[in-house]
């Protein structure tokens, strides 16, 4: 027998589980030890030993090895060994952060993860879906990646989207009762779900009958795309770059090389020299900071709740112009509480706060409870998913807000889930963004049928034909005004407002959706508050100081939209809301003239967001879009970040987008788009830092050599230069803190290039002056002492790493070396230090003397060593440059 062909029953017992409760967590635990994680299998990894070697494969770093094999073999034993350890700690370096990179991308896969929703021990939790195990219950809901293969046991209007399994990209209606039939294609089976497919509508349960390779999808896991590796368009510019920076590095040294021996160096002792300086003056690590600069940065996003699923965001996050936020759970709490209740005719006042079910209704002062606002808190408890549950002793709601707001309202009025027990539910047309409604048609236990639609007013009025006032009667024109004026009284005092219609069936009946949602008694209109998050209003202020325009984007009424967003400050006072039916009305063109304008977006539909998306982006606007459901997708792709929430987004709009809010807060945004433009800020850091370094490096050389000067550093030392700088205070600078003015800065433009903003003038002047003094330690030696070379060499060596240690100071800001308290970042200060150390260690321990070639200084030396180190900073940090 096959899956499909079972009664729900029959599959449950042959999987061992209780429809009722799921599986226990101790049998589940049991399973997934027996048949493994629910994974298609894995890509091979890199063995590590790989990785390792990867680190030397370097060409010139392999010529260098070459060469110091041959001197070694000609007899400079120490040189050769020397240059071999300083080439593997090198290696073990990038092998060390390449491997931290791999890490941290790992963890943020892990953590960006699917999750399924599965009831163990009676209770519906949570879980990563490669935890799910056959058997396992499983709840489906329109927008969640099926996360394995599921025998349907309950389906409300449930859709699935099956193209990644079976190319058909028309949705298929899925339902519960069993096939009788014999072999049948994935397509054909619809009381399967498939492990990958989306649910595009509805909702729906099932137990779980095959997980990982033991799935359809499983079967054909071979065909599927490997996932490519990411590389962000910083990445991919940098490493552009460090092909251009290759050839100069290998022109300079060869030009270093032909000078040198012009003036009568010895060809070999050049060639090595040579070779030495172009593999410290290739940035051959650059991309691999980047990368660990990137993940570092990521992970301190994910401290702050918003997760990077693709690291290209953290740069394109330091350039968002305009936020455009969906207003209800991202700006405001998701707590709604039903305050004031319209039925025509009559106002009452709902006391109580949050999901607290004490409270009554007041009408002029008086308590009342009325039937007809009786029936209305009935109905709205009928067509409605979420249920009230116990959380850590304080009642929570399970499912959408707004619903559990009309329950704990009920209950205030003493309707529990008792009083509806005996009310069944023949059918349900689902709520979505798009619809702004929601219907069921329900049964009694007499057999009458009547159905439920709830949704927003102006949607609900435009269906309804009759109004209850005392008795039911033709809704007249004067009628609707009323309740007209009564949303909007409501949505002016920022509450979101949902009506509620019946409409009676003759038993037996189930009409089409249109028959039940046409001719509706209008019962009344419930107005909720969802209060602001308390974070909000200054994450707004912030981003305003740095100059990003925050959009408030909601389905609410325009009123109720305008008084929150007045009271977040959001709206100026001349800007504009818009309504969705004004934006239909629009072209590209004619929106994207007004829209530097507009700050609130009001009754808009997810389709709406995309045209929103194109006409800030035809402005010039790099835009962020944060969106949740299933229709949610397309603007989120479309726009320069795209931002779901990890509490209440669905799998469709998580896996469109590029941020994953943790806590689905609006003040995350901010944050996250802070530390974007920092680890922008921090990246450009290091890069001045490190080729700064590197012109100060060749350009030392290629004076000497011009002047018939001897080497001024010999390969050893030149290959020790570059471990320390390239190692440790590089590093520290990626971690540096964002500049107190990082959120008072315009957002960089997307254009910009890495070396722009004076970037590339600072690595030339400071490199110039970095090569000129440690010339001028090296000449000042020599001159005092022609026959000591070694002495002269030891201070040009000294002063090189002494100067590039105080500038990397420097480079923590765009602006004077002054204007950063250098005890700030401490990393850098421990990194400067122990390089420091590493200095005096090469400079003063009798067997590393021999080398390194050094020996021991004087004071009067040190004094000298840090008159010149020093002027290459100081001497900028008092110019503006
Ligand atoms: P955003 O999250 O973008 O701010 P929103 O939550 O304000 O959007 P929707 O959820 O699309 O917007 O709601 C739009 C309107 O639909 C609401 O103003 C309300 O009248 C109605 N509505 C919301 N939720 C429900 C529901 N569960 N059932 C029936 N109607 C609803």
């Amino acid at each position: 027998m096959k899956w499909y062909q079972l009664k729900t029953e029959e599959t449950a017992q042959k999987l061992g589980v209780d429809l009722e409760k799921g599986l226990t967590n101790q049998e589940a635990e049991n399973r997934r030890r027996k048949m493994g994680a629910n994974v298609l299998e894995d890509e091979k990894q890199t063995s590590l030993l790989l990785v390792f070697l990867k680190q030397f494969q370097d060409f010139m770093v392999l010529v260098l090895l070459a060469a110091t094999l041959v001197s070694g073999l000609l007899g400079e034993y120490i040189d050769a060994i020397a240059i071999m350890i300083i080439v593997l700690i090198n290696g073990f370096i990038g092998f060390f952060q390449e491997q931290r990179a791999e890490k941290s991308l790992a963890k943020l896969k892990e953590l960006s993860a699917p999750l399924a929703h599965v009831k163990r021990d009676g209770e519906w939790v949570k879980i990563p879906s490669k935890d799910v195990v056959v058997g396992d219950l499983i709840k489906i809901a329109s927008g969640d990646r099926v996360p394995a293969d599921v025998r349907l046991t309950k389906a409300g209007s449930l859709e699935l989207e099956e193209s990644a399994l079976t190319g058909e990209s028309l949705p298929v209606a899925k339902m519960v009762a069993p096939l009788d039939q014999g072999q049948l294609e994935p397509q054909d089976q619809h009381n399967m779900l498939f492990m990958g497919t989306l649910a595009s509508r509805g909702s729906g349960e099932g137990v779980v009958v095959g997980t990982g390779m033991n799935t359809a999808m499983g079967q054909i896991a071979s065909l599927l795309v490997k996932t490519e590796q990411m590389t962000t368009p910083l990445e991919k510019k940098l490493a552009e770059l460090g092909k251009l920076l290759i050839v100069i590095a290998l022109l300079l040294t060869l030009f270093v090389v032909l000078i040198g021996v012009y003036q009568g160096h010895p060809l070999y002792q050049m060639f090595l020299a040579g070779v030495s300086l172009a593999v410290a003056a290739i940035p051959e690590g650059l991309p691999a900071i980047v990368t660990v600069a990137l993940s570092l940065g990521v992970q301190r996003m994910i401290k702050r709740k918003a997760i990077v699923r693709k690291l290209s965001a953290v740069e394109t996050l330091g350039s968002a112009s305009v936020i455009c936020s969906d207003k209800t759970g991202t700006m405001t709490e998701n707590q709604m509480t039903v305050k004031e209740i319209f039925t025509p005719g009559n106002w009452y006042h709902v006391t109580g706060e949050g999901y607290d079910t004490n409270g009554a209704f007041y009408e002029d002062n008086r308590e009342v409870l009325p039937d007809q606002l009786r029936s209305l808190l009935l109905y709205g408890t009928l067509c409605n998913h979420a249920s009230l549950i116990k959380k850590k002793g304080k009642l929570g709601v399970d499912g959408d807000p707004t619903e559990g707001a009309i329950l704990v309202a009920a209950r205030k009025a003493g309707i529990t889930d008792e009083t509806v027990a005996s009310f069944k539910i023949i059918k349900e047309v689902p709520f979505d963004s798009d619809r702004k409604r929601m219907t069921v048609l329900i049964e009694d236990d007499k057999g009458n049928r009547f159905s439920i639609t709830k949704g927003a007013p102006d949607v609900l009025l435009a269906r309804t034909a009759f109004i209850v006032d005392g008795q039911r009667r033709a809704m007249k024109s004067a009628d609707q005004m009323k309740i007209e004026q009564a949303v909007a009284r409501m949505a002016g005092k920022a509450l979101r407002t949902i009506a509620i219609g019946v409409k009676s069936v003759p038993s037996g009946q189930t009409p089409d959706d249109f028959s039940l949602e046409k001719d509706l008694t209008l019962l009344g209109v419930t107005g909720m508050i969802d209060p602001p998050r308390k974070e909000v209003r200054g994450a707004i202020a912030e981003c305003q100081q740095a100059g990003i325009k925050t959009v408030m984007i909601t389905g609410d009424h325009a009123l109720t939209a305008r008084a929150i967003a007045q009271d977040l400050r959001l709206l100026p006072a001349n800007g504009q809301v818009l309504e969705g039916s004004q934006l239909s009305n629009m072209t590209e063109e004619q929106l994207s003239d007004v829209i530097e304008n507009v700050y609130v977006f009001a009754r808009v539909t997810p389709e709406h967001k995309l045209k929103i998306v194109k006409a800030f982006q035809k402005k010039g606007h790099v835009v962020a879009m944060t969106g949740d459901g299933v229709n949610d997708a397309p603007a989120i792709k479309a726009s320069d970040i795209g931002i779901s929430m990890g509490n209440s987004g669905t799998d469709v709009a998580k896996e469109a987008s590029s941020l994953v809010l943790l806590d689905d807060n609006f003040a995350t945004i901010k944050s996250a788009i802070k530390e974007g433009r920092n680890i922008y800020e921090n990246i450009r850091k290091f890069i001045r830092y490190l080729l700064a370094s590197n012109v100060g490096e060749i350009l030392v050389m290629l004076f000497a050599m011009l002047l018939a000067l001897p080497l001024p550093l010999i390969p050893v030392q030149i290959l020790w230069v570059n471990l320390v700088t390239d190692g440790l205070p590089a590093m520290a600078l990626g971690l540096d803190q964002p500049e107190q003015d990082v959120m008072r800065r315009k957002p960089r433009s997307p254009k910009e290039g890495i070396f722009s903003r004076g970037l590339g003038f600072k690595i030339i002047s400071r490199g110039l002056l970095i090569g000129l003094v440690t010339l001028v330690a090296f000449m000042t030696a020599y001159q005092d002492n022609p026959d000591n070379l070694r002495y002269a060499q030891t201070m040009a060596f000294a002063t090189l790493v002494m100067a590039q240690l105080i500038h990397v100071f420097d480079c923590r800001s765009d602006r004077s070396v002054f204007s950063r308290n250098p005890l700030q970042n401490l990393y850098l200060v421990g990194a400067v230090a122990s390089s420091m150390l590493l200095l005096l260690v090469v400079l003063y321990f009798d067997p590393l003397q021999e080398v390194f070639h050094t020996m021991d200084l004087s004071l009067k030396d040190w004094l000298l060593i840090t008159a010149l180190s020093a002027i290459p900073t100081v001497m900028f940090g008092f110019s503006k440059k």
